[in-house]
Formats: C-alpha cells, structure tokens, sequence
C-alpha cells in the first residue's frame, strides 16, 4: 500500500509539471503534424516518401506522450455517455489505420455486438485505452500479421478483446506491465498501460491479458454494460 501511495503521488507531481507544458506542445504538433501529411500526399521519390513516413511516426509517438501526459494530470472522473459501440470501435480503427499501414499490419474485426448495442462510458477515456492497446498491438507484431477487434457479451459486462499474434510478453514482464514508466521498448514511455488500467478501473471495469511468449497476446477489456457511474452519482 506504501508503494502505491508513492506511485500515486509522484504521477500527480508530474502530471502537475507536465500539464501547463503539454497544452503548449499539442497546438504546435498539430499544425506541424498537418503539413507533414500535405507533403506526404504530394508526389515524393520514394526516399523522400519513406522518411516522411517516419517523421510523421515520430510525430505520433509525440503526440502520444502528450496525451498520456494530459491524462494523468486529469482529474479522472469519467464523463459518461451513451456510446454505440461498434460505430464508435469503427471510428477508433480509423484514427489507428495509418499506422498498421505504417507497420503492413491489418485490422480484423470480430463483433458480436449490434449496431444497436449502447455502452455507457467516456468515449474519449475509452478511446485513448484503445489506442494504446492496438498501438502495443501493431508494435509487437510483425509485418504482414492481424489485429483482431474482438466484442462480446455476457449478462452485464462488455468485453473488448485486442489480440495480436506478436512477441507475446514473459510471465515476469506480466507483473510488471501495469507499472507507470515500465517498458521494454528503446523509445518507449512505459505510460500506456498505467493510463489504460487506471481509465478502466474509474470505469469500474477490469483489464485481463492472455499472452504466450513468441505466439501473441489477447488483452480483454471488461465493462459494465449497466449504467453503474450514473447510478452511483445519483
Ligand atoms: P510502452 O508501449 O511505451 O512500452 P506501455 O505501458 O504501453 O508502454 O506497455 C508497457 C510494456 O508492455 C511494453 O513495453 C511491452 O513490453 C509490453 N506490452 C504491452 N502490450 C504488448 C503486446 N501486445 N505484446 C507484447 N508486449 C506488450
Ligand atoms: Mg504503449
């Protein structure tokens, strides 16, 4: 319990620091991420064309830490709505889609839910899980391979599966993934995951992982299909 209070406090000292700096860094980023992609519609030599391509991965690693960054500095009561989940899941694919093309990787969706199925939750909290878990995803993988978006059902949760045939992760890395700052990766942040779990647990909801090193990992997003944060407000 110690540990944690100490993980606790010096996200929010951070989250404190980073906040002011990261609002200032978000306009610019945008504005530059904008001619990046003009140029990248231009015609190139395909030099040009493919280092374009990895300064605009970079710029998204940026643009990534800013927005974990902002999300720790949060406070982090979810605004919830009702969200229509496989037009909503559609619409987070699209934002992720330059960048399986970036990695030759391919989505696959596998939903068993209805156009008509409604989840209440903040779709912008949600979102950002997403992205984080099918960014891990595209990362651990290798071209050529899918990532399956996988809904179900049961009686009152919903689960969203993200499974990758990637590099799988070892039973001690398991322990350690949800650390803020872990990470096995040269340019990594190690603050995916720590946001994703914190987002899902304000949600009531539970994060669960399937991995087999060298043969790939499910990572299991569990909600609560009832409106269990309006309830409580109440
Ligand atoms: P980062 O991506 O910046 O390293 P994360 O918190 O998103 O930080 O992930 C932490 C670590 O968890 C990663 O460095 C990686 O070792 C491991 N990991 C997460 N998702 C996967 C995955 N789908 N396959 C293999 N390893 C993963
Ligand atoms: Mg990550």
């Amino acid at each position: 319990l110690e540990q944690q209070v100490i993980v606790s406090e010096k996200l929010s000292a951070i989250g404190k620091l980073a906040a002011g700096l990261a609002h200032e860094i978000r306009n610019p980023l945008t504005v530059i991420m904008g001619f990046v992609q003009m140029i990248r519609s231009q015609r190139l030599d395909p030099l040009t064309a493919k280092y374009m391509g990895y300064v605009y991965e970079e710029l998204e690693r940026v643009k990534n830490l800013v927005s974990d960054f902002v999300t720790m500095s949060k406070p982090s009561v979810p605004i919830v709505k009702p969200i229509k989940i496989n037009e909503f899941l559609d619409n987070v694919l699209r934002v992720m889609e330059g960048q399986a093309a970036l990695h030759d990787i391919r989505y696959v969706r596998d939903y068993q839910t209805t156009d008509e199925d409604i989840l209440f939750a903040d779709a912008a909290q949600i979102k950002q899980v997403l992205i984080n878990i099918l960014q891990n995803a595209v990362e651990a993988s290798q071209p050529n391979e899918a990532v399956t978006l996988k809904t179900r059902k049961n009686r009152n949760h919903l689960i969203i599966t993200i499974s990758d045939n990637g590099s799988g992760i070892s039973p001690e890395n398991l322990t350690k993934i949800q650390n803020p700052f872990f990470t096995t990766k040269e340019h990594g942040t190690g603050l995916g995951l720590s946001v994703s779990y914190r987002i899902i647990n304000n949600h009531h909801g539970e994060i669960t992982i399937d991995s087999i090193l060298g043969t790939g990992t499910d990572f299991n997003i569990h909600l609560p299909l009832t409106n269990i944060l309006e309830e409580c407000s109440l």
